[in-house]
């Protein structure tokens, strides 16, 4: 059986759970399980010893827990859990069924791209500590999702952010996860050094590149005896796609 059907239930019983929040179910909102929200409270927690705004312990909890994570799955959080990977995965996969092919940007084009998610990291924590208001609201979209383009978002602006983000995703997979989420940009570092990681038998391998077509990241899979590339999510879609039994497996490795 493809790893991506598991993979989708996990990530359909917590986008429930997250409507079920967002609807006001539960006894905490949607936003208290946002792990950026941790990053966002950092400077507040040491000025005024107070979480900014709506944050939480539970934003630092989340935070640390999946930088732990991190250490040990690479982003495993953005592949089987984030709702907002999981849309832009299935609307990379929509656009691709109308077109007929996935587009994969160069690899230089694609690396340069990647530097706005650092920019957007930086803004939106500079503005946050200046305002003590959270800013990343009015362009989040987990949060204009989730909270039906709700208090604290930046109008028609953050209509606009939505339609170009989901236009982007149709065109390139996981346009948001790729060049603009500042907590992919904090991940980075600690996925580099994920201990489990996907290894390629280049003695078996054929170079046919179906790993990399078939990644949502476009990581070429083929050039790396092991993935520690700071962008794989162990979403196992690679493995799934290599049509050599065990050219690729998924161990523990430095
Ligand atoms: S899909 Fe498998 S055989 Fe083809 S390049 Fe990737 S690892 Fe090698
Ligand atoms: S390299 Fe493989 S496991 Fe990593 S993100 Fe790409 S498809 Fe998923």
């Amino acid at each position: 059986m493809k790893v991506r059907y598991v993979r989708y239930s996990v990530l359909v019983i917590i986008l429930a759970l997250v409507l079920y929040l967002a609807f006001g179910y539960g006894t905490r909102s949607f936003e208290a399980y946002c792990p950026f929200g941790g990053a966002e409270s950092l400077w507040g927690l040491f000025t005024t010893g107070e979480f900014t705004c709506a944050l939480s312990p539970l934003n630092l909890s989340m935070l640390l827990a999946l930088l732990v994570l991190a250490l040990v799955s690479k982003k495993a959080f953005c592949g089987w859990a984030c709702p907002i990977g999981f849309f832009g995965e299935l609307l990379g996969r929509a656009g691709c069924a109308v077109t007929g092919r996935r587009l994969h940007p160069s690899q230089r084009l694609n690396g340069a791209l990647k530097l706005l998610r650092y920019i957007v990291l930086v803004l939106f924590l500079v503005l946050t500590y200046k305002t003590g208001e959270l800013v990343l609201r009015g362009y989040d979209p987990y949060y204009l999702i989730f909270s039906g383009v709700g208090h604290g978002t930046a109008g028609v602006v953050s209509y606009i952010v939505l339609v170009g983000l989901g236009i982007g995703a149709l065109i390139v997979p996981m346009f948001f996860c790729r060049y603009f989420c500042p907590m992919g940009a904090v991940f980075d570092p600690f996925s580099r050094l994920g201990l489990i990681k996907i290894t390629r038998d280049g003695e078996k391998c054929t170079e046919c590149g179906n790993c990399q077509t078939a990644c949502p990241h476009s990581i070429p899979v083929q050039s790396f005896s092991r993935v520690r590339h700071r962008d794989c999510t162990n979403c196992f879609e690679c493995v799934d796609a290599c049509p050599e039994g065990d050219v690729l497996t998924v161990r523990a490795s430095i």
